[in-house]
């Protein structure tokens, strides 16, 4: 990809004029945070370890992005994705930690290695690229830090040890990271989506086709959510228009957590 000088900036979108870096942007919720980031103005580098998928979103998506190789559990390898960012895009101003893996078993029989990847994705990725972006967003004088938690980092759920873990983790080291970085101008919020239409539940059943449109119906708004409508609210956490939000939680679940009446 061609370095892109700060005068050919697009001036027009929401987003105009920031360089945005979102993790696991191969496919699914963060694709279509790229796709509207993108549509928004931002020049985006896409990082994940589906490389051919990445590859061909960024190519679709034109001078404007870039896709690089991360996998967010390594540590060298987030320095080589940051210094991308700033040396093709010219700063760096926004981060998606999105990338996350689910594993599905009882507690009983969850083995120490499943628990540990799990972690090492969902919870030391965040972890890793929090840090990785204090010093160019200081640098820039300030920066939006969206860390992809879950319902699951708000409540418990049976059959998700590790998953739970993992996003309750990141629910808490996005109120640290707040607290830390705000007077950098830097601000960090948490996302956390509900049951949302993409691979992650049927990859995490080993493949099998899961109909989601069935817990969908037990919702307030009777359906699951599309990777577009957490897309708009990252682009509105990447945004200036958040410019007062940290350390927040920003739930979209079409009311999975409204209520504590279980459902017969
Ligand atoms: P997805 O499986 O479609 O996408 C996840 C992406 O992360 C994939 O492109 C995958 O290749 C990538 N990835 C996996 N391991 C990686 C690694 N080590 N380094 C870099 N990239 C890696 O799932 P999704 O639904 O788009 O999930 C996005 C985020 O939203 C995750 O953090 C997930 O936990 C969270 N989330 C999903 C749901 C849901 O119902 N789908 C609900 C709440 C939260």
């Amino acid at each position: 990809m061609s370095r892109v000088s700060k005068q050919t900036l697009t001036t027009e979108g929401r987003l105009a004029g920031k360089v945005a870096l979102i993790t696991g942007a191969a496919r699914g919720q963060g694709a279509a945070a790229a796709r509207r980031f993108v549509a928004e103005g931002a020049r985006v580098l896409l990082a994940d370890v589906a490389d051919d998928a990445g590859k061909q979103l960024a190519d679709e998506l034109g001078a404007a992005a870039g896709y690089q190789h991360l996998d967010v559990g390594a540590e060298d390898e987030w320095e080589l994705a940051v210094q991308r960012a700033v040396a093709e895009f010219g700063g760096l101003d926004v981060l998606v930690n999105n990338a996350g893996i689910l594993h599905f078993s009882e507690l009983a029989s969850t083995s120490l290695a499943d628990y540990e990847r799990v972690l090492r994705v969902n919870q030391i990725g965040t972890f890793l690229g929090m840090r990785s972006v204090v010093e160019p967003m200081t640098a820039a004088g300030g920066g939006s830090i969206v860390n992809v938690s879950s319902v699951e980092g708000l409540a418990g759920m049976p059959f998700l040890v590790a998953y739970t873990a993992s996003k309750f983790a990141i629910r808490g080291m996005t109120k640290v990271a707040a607290l830390e970085l705000g007077g950098r101008g830097i601000r960090v919020n948490s996302l956390h989506p509900g049951m949302i239409d993409t691979r992650m539940v049927q990859d995490a059943a080993g493949g099998a086709e899961v109909d989601l449109s069935r817990v969908g119906k037990k919702l307030a708004l009777r359906r699951v959510g599309q990777p577009e409508e957490i897309a708009g609210l990252a682009l509105f956490l990447a945004s200036d228009e958040s410019s007062y939000c940290t350390g927040g939680e920003f739930v979209a679940d079409g009311g999975a957590t409204a209520t504590h009446a279980l459902k017969i």
